[in-house]
């Protein structure tokens, strides 16, 4: 089911009593969701993914704006008719029911030619218990799962109703480390599986571009882009979304460009003909970075860190705007590099590199 946005809107009153007026939380989105795709709405915490979230399930009335499911105009139909599943980051399981009657408690209730008899009722919950793979426990109470276990329940309690849209908000931020690993390629695998359209919402970019077919980057309630996530990653619109994805961090430099080269600090490190003179912010990928003897950019050296295949240059320089610079190197270049060395210099990758206009922080083309 593609789930289109159209200009919606939504506006809190401000919470903050010395700062009356509103926030707005979602600032006219404008965007769809293609049919079958796993989509991850993608920020830093308060830009307004959990209310984007809750007005595509109903929780929320938009301010202004609509929403459509498919050619269905949804903005004014309530949560339970929608069609939704939705799954929390708290599980939010009833503690005193097993994990069959958990996954059960959607299709009860139901009245006139929704009604299911008993044996309808049990192959869908074992179906949607054999999809996340907790069918053999459905006899245990929520208390005596692991968080990964009750997470899937979660899940298979919003699949079991079949859902037309599955909203996901922070599915995987209860969980430990490894757990979430293995729980994000589940929920890609049932995405998958299923063809449900997914959204799913994280403050987590790594899990964002790994399971994603789409990414939305938003910060303060407003869309910064749109894309495949290698996409966003390689072609950043502006400085924010540069910084934003990538660990370790994109490298942001204070820089200027000169007669068709990019300076930082004295150094002309880059030619970039089609770029205009003016100041700029210079973004280096780690990996941008080659170790070059007699390359153009110099660059303090504080350490080196074994990574295995590769190693991790620790550097400093004036016009960067953080203490370190990161460059990710083969180890193999590393090797001829002499330890005791005070600088090191780089080449750099000019697809790895991004300028920015120092004012609007808007990517610049060169
Ligand atoms: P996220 O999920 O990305 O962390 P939210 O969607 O929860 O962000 O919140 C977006 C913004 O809207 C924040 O500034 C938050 O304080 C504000 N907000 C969210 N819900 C309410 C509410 N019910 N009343 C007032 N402000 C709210
Ligand atoms: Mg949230």
């Amino acid at each position: 089911m593609k789930v289109v946005l159209r200009n919606l809107t939504k506006k809190f009153p401000s919470r903050d009593r010395k700062n009356r007026g509103e926030v707005i939380a979602v600032n006219d989105f404008d965007f769809e969701i293609p049919d079958g795709k796993l989509i991850g709405l993608l920020g830093p915490s308060g830009c307004g993914k959990s209310t984007t979230l809750n007005l595509i399930s109903g929780l929320l009335k938009p301010t202004s704006g609509q929403i459509f499911f498919g050619e269905d105009d949804v903005t004014n139909l309530p949560p339970e008719h929608r069609g939704i599943g939705l799954v929390f980051q708290n599980y939010a399981l009833y503690p005193h029911l097993t994990v069959r009657q958990n996954i059960q408690f959607p299709l009860e209730n139901r009245k006139g030619k929704e009604k299911l008899s008993r044996e309808e009722m049990h192959t869908k919950v074992l179906e949607a218990a054999k999809l996340v793979q907790i069918d053999e426990l459905m006899e245990r109470k929520p208390k005596e799962l692991s968080g990964g276990q009750q997470q899937r329940v979660a899940i298979a309690r919003a699949l079991v109703k079949q859902p037309r849209v599955l909203l996901l908000d922070e599915p995987l931020s209860n969980l430990d480390a490894r757990l979430r690993l293995q729980t994000r390629e589940e929920i890609k695998r049932i995405q998958k599986e299923t063809g449900i359209t997914t959204i799913f919402v994280t403050h987590d970019q790594e899990e964002a571009m790994s399971i994603s077919d789409m990414i939305v980057v938003m910060k303060d309630g407003i869309v910064q882009q749109i894309g495949r996530p290698q996409e966003v990653y390689d072609s950043p619109e502006n400085l924010f979304v540069a910084k934003f994805l990538g660990t370790p961090p994109v490298n942001v430099f204070e820089g200027r460009v000169k007669g068709g080269k990019l300076y930082i600090g004295e150094d002309a490190v880059l030619d970039v003909p089609a770029a205009g003179d003016r100041e700029v912010c210079a973004g280096i990928r780690p990996e941008g970075f080659l170790l070059q003897g007699d390359g153009p950019f110099c660059c303090g050296l504080k350490g080196v860190e074994v990574m295995g295949r590769d190693v991790s240059v620790i550097a400093t320089n004036d016009a960067a705007m953080s203490p370190t610079v990161r460059a990710i190197v083969n180890a193999e270049d590393m090797a001829d590099a002499s330890p005791e060395a005070l600088t090191v210099r780089f080449a750099l990758k000019p697809r790895k590199v991004f300028l920015f206009d120092k004012k609007t922080e808007k990517r610049i083309a060169f």
